[in-house]
């Protein structure tokens, strides 16, 4: 009738208008492909959508300090202590499901078999760098020596020592490729590029950072902070308070922000289909990789996540995604995680009607170090090249590939192409060259839109897991709550 059909319209308004801006953005783009843009006009065009991003980032810090705090110094012990559990289980056990998954299709498919079809890098030598010292900059992080540098700064160690150049040729090589030219790189490109000649050089990581903020170090920071005030009772009323107030007005914020976000989607969205490299001719070796991610990333995330959701919960998964559909769209049209932490606050407290203590706590350590789709891809794209380089993993490789890209994907900071840096990680693991980055590059920017949905995905069907597993904690705090209130 048409006053149900007014209720879905209004009750599911910004989605459809997210969707219909996806749409617009992919027939604008293409219809803007034969006029053959240059990327000064591209980046013009991308404006409004490079606008969405940065009001989004602009969030980010402040939520996730205020969420984590309130979130925390509201619960009691017991129900913080409880939750934390369920849910650095469920991370743990969602990363390795996602790793095995990626492992089994490219050990069936087999993408890199047969001779390799792009001649790339000829210096092999390089000094790798050392899981070892990625993974303890990755617990540095977590305990930055100065909080106010941990809002810009993440920790990286040098290795200054293994200085090895890469030639002007393969950056050439690089470019043609993609269709650009060196002096109007977009941002996005000259800083992979950037990257790329930094492993080689210094061989970096990053660990879980957005920006160059340290979120690792905050999200710690944040959750110690939150748990010392809440024990704080009456005198760390303030303070809770303060964060409380801080965590509302940013969700306001983001109230007002979701009204811009489907034009700035489609614009992020039509300006990538202009500029992108032709996805239909990208066929051979490359193209069955970029199949052998795709596989992975839809089993795990149609499949596998849903059906983990309904066995702890035994609702329907299917239910709890749609009303993530703005996120995912988000996500898929940022290709960040962090950035679309806002909106997944919003789904899963408005739509899906997620406790907020659980949200509060569980989202900003999901979006920082939960990352599903990017475990995932990261042991796919270290198989292929391997497979590429005609090199024959032992058992005993593929286990190192598992728990590096797990590694990995947790020192992925919620960025752009973030995984694609800390990859380097799993290839030095097993002794393959780094600069093979270089193959997989060209498809890269398609493959991190998708795996960042499955990151997002992740998180939020965690989050509606630890609520249904933590219920009885959250309940028994309800009435405690509710008798000092009568006790007053
Ligand atoms: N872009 C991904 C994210 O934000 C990280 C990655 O590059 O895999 O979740």
């Amino acid at each position: 009738s048409r006053e149900s059909v007014k209720g879905f319209l209004k009750r599911n308004l910004f989605v459809l208008l997210t969707i219909a801006g996806v749409a617009l953005g992919v027939i604008l783009g293409f219809a803007l492909r034969p006029y053959n843009l240059s990327l000064r006009e591209i980046k013009y065009f991308a404006f409004p959508g490079e606008l969405l991003m940065r009001m989004l980032q602009m969030l980010v810090l402040p939520l996730i300090v205020s969420s984590l705090v309130t979130g925390i110094s509201s619960l009691d012990s017991k129900a913080s202590g409880k939750m934390g559990m369920c849910a650095v289980v469920y991370y743990i056990v969602t990363t390795l499901i996602a790793v095995f998954i990626g492992i089994v299709i490219v050990l069936i498919i087999q993408p890199g078999k047969g001779s390799r079809d792009s001649p790339v890098a000829n210096s092999r030598n390089i000094e790798p760098v050392q899981a070892a010292d990625a993974f303890l900059d990755l617990i540095r992080n977590m305990f930055p020596p100065n909080l106010v540098e941990a809002c810009f700064k993440q920790y990286k160690t040098a290795y200054k020592k293994t200085v090895h150049t890469r030639n002007v040729t393969v950056t050439l090589n690089l470019t043609d490729s993609l269709n650009v030219t060196e002096s109007g790189l977009s941002e996005n490109l000259s800083r992979v590029l950037h990257t790329i000649q930094e492993t080689v050089e210094e061989t970096v990581p990053v660990s879980g950072s957005f920006n160059g903020v340290n979120a690792l170090g905050l999200v710690v920071f944040s959750i110690c902070f939150g748990l010392v005030i809440g024990n704080m009772k009456q005198q760390g009323q303030a303070v809770r308070d303060f964060f409380d107030c801080l965590n509302e007005a940013i969700m306001r914020l983001v109230s007002i922000i979701i009204w811009y976000a489907p034009v700035g989607i489609l614009f992020l969205i039509a300006s990538k289909v202009v500029e992108m490299n032709n996805l239909a001719e990208v066929g051979g070796q490359l193209g069955m990789y970029t199949v052998s991610v795709i596989v992975g990333l839809l089993i795990h995330g149609l499949f596998v996540l849903p059906l983990l959701y309904f066995l702890v919960t035994r609702k329907n998964p299917y239910t709890f995604i749609g009303g993530l559909l703005q996120a995912l769209i988000t996500a898929l049209g940022t290709s960040s995680s962090s950035a679309t932490l806002p909106i997944t606050f919003r789904c899963l407290e408005e739509n899906n009607r997620v406790d907020k203590r659980v949200t509060r706590f569980i989202l900003p350590v999901g979006a920082t170090i939960n990352m599903d789709g990017t475990a995932l891809y990261e042991a796919v794209a270290a198989i292929f090249i391997a497979q590429v380089n005609d090199m024959d993993l032992n058992f005993g490789q593929i286990l190192t590939i598992s728990i590096t890209a797990t590694a990995a994907s947790i020192g992925a900071a919620g960025i752009p192409q973030a995984g694609l840096v800390t990859m380097v990680i799993v290839l030095a693991s097993v002794g393959l060259p780094t600069e093979d980055i270089t193959l997989i590059i060209a498809v890269d920017w398609f493959l991190d839109r998708l795996r960042t949905t499955i990151n997002v995905l992740g998180d939020s069907l965690g989050a509606g897991i630890v609520e249904h597993l933590s219920r009885g904690k959250l309940q028994s705090q309800n009435a405690e709550m509710r008798n000092s209130v009568i006790e007053e």
